[in-house]
């Protein structure tokens, strides 16, 4: 498998154009600050290129119905299988990321291109007779050009969320990749511009600052899709706002999981292990906040601590490597900046807690698996995104106890609990407050189920069928069968 991706333009009306400003950016691999690929970095007047390129291509993709835009989102679902290999390598070395979870994520998307292509198919509009003499027809119409921006935590997965249920209502896309993870999703674009018509997919690569804003603001796009933190949805929201656009918004997290004393206990350690440190903790829906009932929390905190030693961290092209790189020395200083702040708080480490410099992983961002004991719900640790491989583990006492802790956060993503007692499962998935809960399970998040926050975690749904009414808007048609004048 070759390295070298070299040079990246825009993506624009089907092919690839130099930015206007002709200026460009360094991509880096973040396991060893190798810089793996430079690609354009994207001005107002190139973003204007991509929204017009769209424009042009709305009637002629809307016009292709559902059985034709069916038939090319199942072609693309097919060759992201055929070139998961390339892809998943692709992302990998541009993110840090484990090789096992990226090629998951490449994978999920053929089956998210794959999911729509039929869910496009079996959607229908209605129609209502009113009286005998007047009928009404119901019919969904996509937004025309839409505006999606992505994070860097999963490049492909979450670009791949957004873009196929918005091209499968028929709308065409101009889609910003972040800065540090722009490869796969420009990949793609290579690999499906014999598949797709020119202007369905733009992309625009660029500056958050530059790129994203002026996109929001964009007078010709109707629709707007964000990922990321909920900083940046404060200030999107803000400017779709003014311009009277629709938005769908899937922000931070602080998840809890929730051990109980009669719960598959290895099941659960392993749960609670992947649940922060897949994707090193920078997964907005982690396990980030581990409740585990005072009767057994000596013993879990000794198993978690032995589970933490065995993950293997290392080189994430290595299929037996369970844990890559943070995506930066900003993000490495983040996360640093939150264990001090724990130990300033009284929490106590029972696990790591530092960045790894010794060879082999001096080069890359590489953390340790890193658990907090003694920790209190109301510190910052317990309460903030760190996105990183950090746990807190705090005990509680009773059900209506862990309810009220868990519950106590801005965020409301996701949410877990283990026990073999189901009807306490789903009292306590009842009783939290997310958009996501899982009993006995995390992470699991198969294309046909909505994924999406409550509270400041953001609104709209990806992932399943609802996501296509977000991109579409509803058209009613009076129709009179009556040839008399009222
Ligand atoms: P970020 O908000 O800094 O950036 C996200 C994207 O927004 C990037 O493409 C960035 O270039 C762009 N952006 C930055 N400033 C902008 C502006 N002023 N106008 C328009 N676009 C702008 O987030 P990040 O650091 O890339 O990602 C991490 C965050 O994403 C975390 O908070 C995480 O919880 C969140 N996230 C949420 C979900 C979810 O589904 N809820 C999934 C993944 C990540």
């Amino acid at each position: 498998m070759k390295d070298e991706i070299s040079t990246f333009d825009l993506f624009i009306d089907g092919q690839f154009i130099k930015p206007a400003a002709q200026q460009y950016i360094q991509v880096k691999n973040p396991a060893n600050g190798e810089v793996i690929a430079t690609v354009a970095s994207g001005t107002e007047a190139d973003v204007d290129a991509a929204v017009a390129a769209a424009k042009r291509a709305k009637q002629s993709w809307k016009q292709l119905g559902a059985a034709g835009r069916s038939d090319i989102l199942f072609r693309i679902g097919e060759c992201i299988l055929e070139n998961e290999a390339r892809l998943a390598h692709i992302e990998t070395i541009d993110s840090g990321k484990p090789i096992v979870e990226t090629l998951e994520d490449i994978r999920a998307i053929a089956d998210q291109f794959k999911y729509f292509a039929g869910v496009i198919r079996s959607e229908s509009g209605t129609y209502t007779k009113q009286d005998g003499e007047h009928m009404t027809l119901i019919s969904r119409e996509p937004y025309g050009v839409v505006g999606q921006i992505i994070p860097w935590n999963f490049p492909f997965l979450l670009a791949g969320w957004k873009l196929a249920p918005a091209l499968a209502a028929g709308n065409c896309v101009v889609i910003k990749p972040a800065e540090l993870t722009p490869l796969s999703l420009l990949e793609l674009a290579d690999l499906t511009k014999g598949i797709l018509p020119p202007g369905v997919l733009n992309i625009v690569t660029g500056r958050g600052s530059v790129v994203g804003e002026h996109l929001v603001q964009h007078p010709d796009v109707q629709k707007i899709a964000f990922t990321g933190s909920t900083a940046v949805g404060k200030r999107i929201s803000k400017s779709a706002a003014d311009s009277v656009i629709p938005l769908s918004m899937e922000l931070g997290g602080k998840s809890a999981n929730i051990i109980f004393p009669d719960a598959p206990m290895a099941k659960a350690i392993e749960g609670a292990t992947m649940g922060i440190l897949y994707g090193q903790g920078q997964v907005c829906n982690a396990g980030s906040r581990l409740f585990v009932h005072q009767s057994i929390y000596d013993e879990t905190v000794a198993a978690l601590v032995a589970h933490f030693k065995k993950v293997k961290v290392g080189d994430p092209l290595d299929e037996a490597t369970r844990m890559g790189t943070l995506i930066s020395e900003a993000q490495l200083e983040v996360v640093s900046n939150y264990v001090e702040t724990g130990i300033a708080e009284g929490a106590k480490l029972a696990y790591g807690g530092k960045r790894m410099l010794e060879a082999p992983f001096d080069k890359g961002y590489y953390f340790e698996p890193t658990l907090f004991t003694h920790v209190t719900n109301e510190m910052r640790i317990a309460q903030e995104e760190i996105f990183g491989p950090v746990l807190v583990v705090i005990p509680f006492d009773s059900d209506e106890d862990v309810i009220k802790m868990a519950n106590d956060s801005e965020y409301g993503l996701a949410g877990a609990c283990w026990t073999r007692d189901i009807y306490k499962g789903l009292k306590i998935a009842a009783a939290i407050e997310t958009g996501l809960f899982w009993i006995n399970e995390y992470h699991l998040a198969p294309s046909g189920t909505p994924f999406g926050g409550f509270k400041k975690s953001g609104y709209g749904r990806d992932n399943d069928k609802s996501a296509l009414e977000a991109y579409s808007q509803i058209k009613t048609i009076y129709i009179s069968l009556s040839d008399t004048p009222v």
